[in-house]
């Protein structure tokens, strides 16, 4: 299968010899590579290439202008120290269904599109999912030129630099008129596919997810001279809500994650003036994730007061539960189990994805291969060589039943 040749040639792009983990940030010259690599396998098939305005690059089999096309991808771009799977896994398996589908001699009936979408982990800006925001106008070209990097560099630069045309980004709503479903194969964000023992799954739903800023303030001093009865310690209510947050988290089948937290003044020898923790937690419910931030406010509220601690509480970003096309992940469903008469597991997942971003505008659906470990954003993260193949024959089985007469 030609799975295998095309793993091998992304596989070294990008790929830091002392962690072993990925670092493809968006505009850099390890996504150069990879978008070479992608350009390379439209032209070699004899798609016709296109870039978007907003730096996506796409494939296509058939005239999208004809419109109701069928059209799947993923990204190509990383996490910092991120695995082999998360993104190539899906743009990889999309070329090799095609592959499957042409050796099966099937008849197309629609367009069929190969996408891959540009900044999908926001490792670099800071905002996931840029490359489809632009396109689906859920991020404006305003808002998107203001983005910097840790370097300074803004967007428009970074894409100039990679030979983009900045001024072009902004919605593109004609793109998505043409496209009748998109369908994203991904590597598993979890353990789902393993406790049941399938290979393949099809999504239900993204769950709603957010990210709170915690500022605990108190009052900076001697860490050898102040009495602890007399500090206002920032750092002791931060300690009790990032456990709260876990106890409120495994009370409500949540998650929450303190993840990242900055001290002021970060000195070993001083109690803090400031600590800022943020918060990420997502839910299978609305009112699941309500009930667990409110409840792990009220304890970090608590406890600072206990303290003399001053509290704020930010939120920074929020993305409400994404449901998947029920039609579209039925018929799914029906396809890859027309064969076996197995019923096809269909997972929630707390991962936000370009699926997620398009699915208000198209019908849209994610499939989802299996993850041994669940490890993901990790160069620990792994699907076996089988589980890919069978990713790609479920991807090419649903691209026929869509597509093909
Ligand atoms: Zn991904």
């Amino acid at each position: 299968m030609t799975f295998h040749s095309m793993w091998a040639e992304l596989l070294p792009v990008g790929r830091s010899s002392a962690t072993g983990g990925y670092r493809r940030f968006a505009w850099t010259g390890a996504d150069a590579e990879c978008r070479a690599w992608f350009r390379e396998q439209a032209e070699k098939r004899g798609l016709t290439y296109e870039v978007d305005r907003n730096g996506n690059q796409w494939a296509w089999l058939g005239d999208p202008a004809a419109g109701n096309a069928v059209v799947t991808g993923s990204h190509l771009d990383s996490v910092p120290d991120g695995g082999a799977f998360d993104g190539p896994l899906g743009v990889v398996s999309a070329f090799a269904a095609l592959d499957e589908l042409r050796a099966r001699t099937a008849e197309f009936t629609r367009p069929v599109g190969i996408v891959n979408f540009g900044d999908e982990e926001g490792a670099r800006f800071g905002l996931a999912c840029v490359g489809s925001r632009l396109t689906a106008g859920l991020l404006t070209a305003e808002q998107a030129r203001r983005l910097t990097d840790a370097d300074g560099t803004t967007l428009p630069q970074a894409m100039a630099a990679a030979g983009y045309d900045p001024d072009a980004i902004g919605p593109d709503p004609e793109r998505l008129a043409r496209i009748g479903a998109f369908v994203e194969l991904h590597v598993e964000q979890g353990r789902a596919l393993d406790l049941t023992g399938d290979p393949v799954g099809v999504a239900s739903a993204i769950w709603p997810h957010g990210r709170w800023r915690f500022d605990f303030r108190g009052e900076a001093n001697h860490a050898g001279t102040t009495r602890l009865t007399d500090r206002r310690d920032p750092m002791l209510p931060y300690a009790e809500t990032v456990l709260a947050a876990r106890r409120e988290a495994e009370r409500a089948g949540a998650v929450a994650t303190f993840g990242k937290v900055s001290v002021a003044p970060n000195g070993v020898n001083a109690v803090p003036r400031l600590v800022r923790g943020w918060l990420d937690s997502r839910a299978p419910e609305q009112d699941t994730l309500d009930t667990v931030v409110t409840g792990i406010e009220k304890a970090a509220r608590a406890h600072a007061d206990a303290h003399g601690v001053a509290l704020e509480v930010v939120r920074e970003s929020f993305t409400p539960v994404v449901e998947f096309d029920h039609a579209l992940r039925d018929r799914l469903a029906r396809i890859l189990g027309k064969d076996t008469g197995l019923k096809v597991p269909v997972l929630g997942t707390g991962a936000g994805h370009d699926a997620g971003i398009l699915a208000g505008r198209v019908p849209t659906a994610m499939l989802f291969v299996r993850n041994p470990t669940g490890v993901s954003h990790s160069p620990a993260e792994h699907a076996t060589e089988d589980d890919c193949v069978a990713g790609v024959l479920a991807l090419a089985d649903v691209l026929e039943g869509l597509a093909c007469r």
